[in-house]
């Protein structure tokens, strides 16, 4: 195992990539961004994936349009890599999944950065990439230091789009791109939905959410069904977040909720 990706990154030095340190990289960045790979070509997969980790990103590996889906939802990644010609879905189906996704119950980032990567080159093809919501088109065979350029550029604007930024009400930090919750510093580890919720009541942290909002918006009933739900996963959400000071996730009665009552001291 050891040899064979040792002999892979070897060959991928070979082909042109110069020698990193990925050290001198996870400094510069304490958390590696996680990078999907959606590429049903298994030696260009690979490649891809020995090449990011090698540049200190963290790659997941699908070979289905499928699966690409799935991780995209259990991953969070911070950029996907598609290949268009997959197995069971075309790469711009999935594209379009991406961008018309309900994000709170889908769990795919609808502004996720994707690098459509394909052996498509004509100029329709690249039109209709862009056309589907690819943030960037390169077309195979390709350079890696060229694609490595490019998902940095896109990883530096994703971090500066306001999408992206860390939410900050008092003690408390919620990082929607790293799925991160802190308070007073300290990690809080929070479930799926527990996050959905605080991320959007920390969006508009003094505004009263109804229930239905919530149950929509989190859960994605059509029609509003059981608040209990909610309020149980409102509830644990509140006892894991109290030590900080502040009381969090206001309970406002027959109305719903709010992250907190009135301003709140950092
Ligand atoms: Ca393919």
């Amino acid at each position: 195992m050891w040899e064979s990706s040792r002999a892979r990154r070897l060959n991928a030095n070979l082909q042109g990539a110069e020698v990193r340190a990925p050290e001198a990289l996870a400094a510069m960045n304490p958390r590696p961004a996680t990078i999907l790979i959606v590429e049903d070509h298994v030696t260009t997969r690979r490649f891809l994936a020995d090449n990011l980790s090698a540049d200190g990103y963290e790659p997941v590996e699908a070979d289905t349009a499928r699966d690409g889906r799935r991780l995209m939802a259990s991953h969070s990644p911070q950029l996907a890599i598609i290949d268009l010609g997959l197995p069971d879905r075309d790469g711009l189906e999935l594209l379009r999944d991406v961008r018309q996704s309900d994000e709170l119950v889908s769990r795919i980032d609808r502004h996720l950065p994707v690098i459509v990567l394909s052996g498509r080159a004509g100029e329709l093809d690249r039109v209709r990439g862009f056309e589907r919501g690819a943030d960037d088109y390169l077309v195979k065979p390709f350079s890696y230091p060229e694609l490595r350029g490019r998902i940095a550029a896109l990883l530096r604007r994703a971090r500066r789009s306001p999408s992206a930024s860390r939410l900050h009400v008092g003690p408390l930090e919620v990082d929607p791109l790293g799925r991160e919750v802190r308070l007073g510093g300290k990690l809080v580890h929070l479930s799926k939905k527990e996050f959905a919720l605080l991320r959007t009541l920390a969006e508009e942290p003094t505004r009263v959410f109804t229930r239905d909002e919530l149950l929509r918006g989190v859960w994605g009933y059509l029609s509003p069904g059981t608040t209990r739900t909610l309020d149980s996963h409102a509830s644990r959400l509140r006892r894991k977040l109290t030590g900080g000071g502040s009381a969090f996730v206001v309970n406002v009665w027959g109305v719903g909720y709010r992250l907190v009552d009135g301003a709140v001291d950092g």
